[in-house]
């Protein structure tokens, strides 16, 4: 028995969102006095692989294969499901990425394993094996459990802190025979959606709505993001009429992050908007309305107009650097 941890790579690196699911899946692992296991597909060095050791992780499995540069969730589902064999791996945990949310249904109905995703806690193992998620776009959240012997869990982007150890993974080449007909899709071509921070990862975003009046105000937004090192965001208001692109836009029909810091510029904070934020670990609201319905669900409000605040915290946020 063993835990595996599905590690995702970008360009030759891993992922924060891996080292989040390894710390998280070698944790686990201690508690249950097995080993943690990573399996990592496509071009990556092996000394990269290696730091996983860090994060606890034993060994990690590579396959390596030019056609899996890619992600292409047959092939990748193949590929897992013949590392959790080779493994004996009884757990398997993923990110809660839209990598690791297409892959934990199939690898469920491969593996006869039950899911759980979206867990924002270590799993409990003392008596009954309980995994803690957020539900309700997260409203609420419940504790589940499992009826089968093999569980996946997919492990929420900054809930689970990057465990930073000492030691060095052993890594070693793999391969799950792939053969052409385990490719549903064939890459052409791809184009970066834009430079920085990629939304779901960052761990700071600076996200603004209707309130900014227009697009050729958000020059401000992209400052303070660009001081704080943080990513941008819209409310949907804002890419459906192309004021901001539409891989910017978070909420029930956008992405869901949880970074540890939202800032909220001249965004009413509509239902719709909040189920993908709400589980930010701190949220800041700059509104100009005392009863915007989005401070009931702020840390830190400020009612005001936003083209006199953010300039001036652009201002503040320039000298405590210059000073720090
Ligand atoms: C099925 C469905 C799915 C949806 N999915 C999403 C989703 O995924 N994400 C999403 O965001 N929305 C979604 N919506 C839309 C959602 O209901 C809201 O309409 C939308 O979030 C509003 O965007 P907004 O807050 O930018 O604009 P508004 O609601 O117009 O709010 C603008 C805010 O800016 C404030 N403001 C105005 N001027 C200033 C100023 N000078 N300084 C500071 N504040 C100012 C106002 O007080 C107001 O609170 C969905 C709706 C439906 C029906």
């Amino acid at each position: 028995m063993s835990v595996l941890i599905f590690v995702e790579t970008q360009e030759g690196k891993l992922k924060k969102s891996a080292r989040e699911a390894a710390s998280y899946g070698a944790k686990l692992a201690g508690k249950l006095g097995t080993d943690a296991v990573a399996v990592a597909v496509g071009k990556i060095d092996h000394s990269e692989l290696a730091t996983l050791g860090q994060q606890g992780v034993s060994k990690v499995l590579h396959e390596e294969n030019a056609k899996l540069d890619h992600f292409d969730s047959r092939a990748f589902t193949k590929v897992v499901a013949a590392a959790a064999d080779k493994a004996g791996a009884t757990i398997l945990i993923l990110s809660s990425t839209f990598n690791g949310k297409a892959l934990a249904p199939r690898l469920s109905v491969r593996l006869k394993a039950g899911v759980v995703t979206n867990a924002t806690e270590l799993a409990n193992t003392e008596g009954t094996f309980t995994v803690k998620k957020a539900v309700f776009s997260g409203k609420g959240v419940a504790n589940f459990t499992f009826a089968t012997d093999k569980k996946i869990i997919t492990v929420n982007a900054n809930s689970f802190p990057i465990a930073k150890g000492e030691g060095s993974a052993a890594v070693e080449d793999f391969s799950a025979g792939l053969a052409d007909s385990d490719f549903g899709v064939k890459v052409l071509h791809v184009e970066k959606a834009g430079e920085g921070i990629p939304l779901p990862e960052a761990e700071l975003v600076v996200s603004a709505g209707r309130g900014l009046k227009g697009p050729e105000n958000w020059g401000m937004i992209e400052e303070m993001a660009n001081l704080l090192h943080a990513a941008t965001a819209c409310s949907r208001a804002v890419s459906d009429v192309d004021w901001r692109p539409h891989h910017e836009h978070v909420g029930q029909t956008g992405l869901t992050i949880s970074p540890n810091l939202y800032i909220a510029v001249g965004i009413s904070g509509a239902i719709q908007h909040l189920a993908g934020v709400s589980s930010s670990k701190t949220i800041v609201v700059i509104n100009v309305d005392p009863e915007a319905p989005f401070f009931k669900a702020a840390d830190y409000g400020i009612v005001g107009d936003a083209f006199a605040v953010v300039p001036k915290l652009n201002e503040a946020l320039k000298k405590y650097y210059a000073n720090n």
